[in-house]
């Protein structure tokens, strides 16, 4: 695209999101003030050779079909607007050009909490992208049912030879590992001067290979988790969440009564969508849920939802990609079997085993069916793998995060230096 439009675009999306961020403030305030607390127990394990059949002769629908046919706008913006006609991502740079004030590095992302929120996150990109302008440039790659924006930063030379894709919190509950992703950024924006892996300093690192992060792929799930039905601005999609509830509870399929609970345990999307089921390959042979639900449910068909939607978009807007990495909860595992051909079976193999080394994370068997690590192997032809964070059940306790951190910190430039 010309270079006036683009810059012309941006301006004009810039002031859009300050509108928006206005208009968003009193809602943000809410989320901040309500709490939760998750506990530990038993996680429905993601391996194909452990899971359990759960059909059941009566699953009343539910009530998902007028939602998705016809997504209301809410006032949360329209970036979708702005967007760009030549590109296949929906997507332009949202930063601006005022200088800011650069803050602790330490204290960028807050780990003081585990309810790290989308308002939040949000906040962080926004501030990051505007103090460090020259190596994190944000984008919007669609919106959610909920209004939210999908955001992703190409972090590092934008023009580089190489790209390596980099996302989080697919899953609602396993919402530490959007707060691990971020953390990364923010660590790796600002060390990008000063900082080197293995005596290479990263300015060599990321001029080379730039990353492509999505920290929050499925923030609207992350709102359920964090918030309860409150994290929703929608009143429709929240009667929608109660509707999704009680079939799972009719169904046998709800691993709590108790609705509270049960939103906590949320990991599909507003819809009751499975993100990590909703991707090509496998996906005819998935049947854990027939009706949206909490987890499992596939959708109505593949691509289906906006976030696997975003996903697709990102991923095919990189120019020579180089891997996929997918960060989910829980289990100190990284998946990387996947019915892969050679040579991909052995390359993953040895990703996972660089990772592993790493993080002292085990390798795992194979992973379940449709999700977005199979569709960047078996379609895309990259290397891609799972890790799964934390040992135990997510949400993960606040205590979780340190050693996340300290197992993490550096997988950018490992993966950045080793390939
Ligand atoms: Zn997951």
């Amino acid at each position: 695209m010309d270079n006036v439009l683009r810059r012309g675009l941006a301006v004009l999306l810039a002031a859009v999101l300050m509108l928006s961020a206005a208009g968003c403030g009193a809602r943000q305030a809410k989320e901040e003030t309500i709490g939760r607390v998750e506990t530990t127990e038993e996680e429905p394990t993601t391996r194909r050779d452990r899971t359990t059949k759960e059909e059941t002769t009566e699953e009343p629908e539910t009530s998902t079909e007028a939602l998705t046919e016809a997504p209301t706008e809410t006032e949360a913006t329209a970036t979708e607007e702005v967007t760009t006609t030549e590109e296949e991502t929906t997507t332009e740079e949202a930063t601006t050009a005022a200088p800011v004030a650069l803050r602790d590095p330490e204290a960028i992302i807050d780990t003081t909490t585990t309810l790290y929120t989308y308002a939040k996150m949000q906040d962080d990109l926004q501030y990051l992208a505007a103090a460090y302008p020259d190596i994190c440039h944000l984008y919007s790659a669609g919106k959610t049912e909920d209004g939210r924006d999908l955001w992703y930063v190409i972090f590092g030379n934008p023009e580089a030879e190489r790209q390596i894709y980099i996302c989080a919190a697919t899953h609602a509950r396993e919402y530490m590992t959007a707060q691990l992703v971020m953390r990364q950024l923010a660590f790796y924006c600002s060390s990008y001067e000063t900082g080197n892996y293995n005596g290479i300093p990263f300015t060599e690192i990321f001029d080379k290979t730039c990353f492509y992060v999505e920290p929050m792929v499925n923030p609207d799930g992350v709102s359920i988790s964090q918030l309860g039905e409150e994290g929703l601005y929608r009143q429709d999609l929240r009667e929608n969440l109660r509707a999704i509830f009680q079939s799972d509870v009719n169904n046998g399929t709800a691993e709590t009564t108790d609705y509270a609970r049960y939103l906590v345990r949320w990991k599909a999307n507003a819809l009751g969508v499975d993100i990590n089921r909703n991707y090509p390959p496998g996906w005819e042979t998935v049947h854990e849920r027939s009706v949206p639900a909490s987890t499992h449910f596939k959708g109505t068909q593949p691509f289906s939802e906006r976030e696997t939607k975003a996903q697709v978009a990102i991923v095919e807007s990189m120019s020579n990609p180089l891997m996929a990495i997918s960060y989910h909860s829980y289990g100190d595992l990284v998946y990387w079997q996947y019915g892969q051909p050679e040579p991909l079976w052995s390359g993953n193999e040895q990703l996972a085993q660089h990772i592993s080394n790493m993080t002292g994370q085990y390798l795992a068997g194979y992973s379940n069916e449709a999700g977005f690590s199979n569709w960047c192997i078996i379609d895309k032809g990259l290397l891609s793998v799972t890790v799964e964070t934390g040992t135990v059940s997510a949400p993960l306790p606040l205590d979780q995060f340190a050693e996340l951190w300290r197992e993490h910190q550096f997988i950018w430039a490992m993966l950045a230096t080793t390939y």
